[in-house]
């Protein structure tokens, strides 16, 4: 299944950044993911097959 990911979505990964976020935002869409960690600010980025594997749900932004 492929998941559909734009940027600015809000998403949510199982296990928990080690400063204790769960909640990320994409910032970066391409061959690689970048999302940003919305408790730090940290930045990330991540294979789309590895993102999707750690992902638990996508909340798309508003349009
Ligand atoms: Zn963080």
């Amino acid at each position: 299944m492929v998941r559909e990911l734009n940027l600015n979505d809000a998403v949510r990964l199982k296990k928990p950044h080690p400063c204790g976020g769960y909640e990320w935002e994409i910032v970066r869409v391409g061959a690689d993911i970048g999302i940003r960690c919305l408790s730090c600010a940290r930045r990330v980025l991540l294979s789309r097959s590895e993102l999707e594997r750690r992902l638990k749900a996508v909340q798309p932004a508003d349009v």
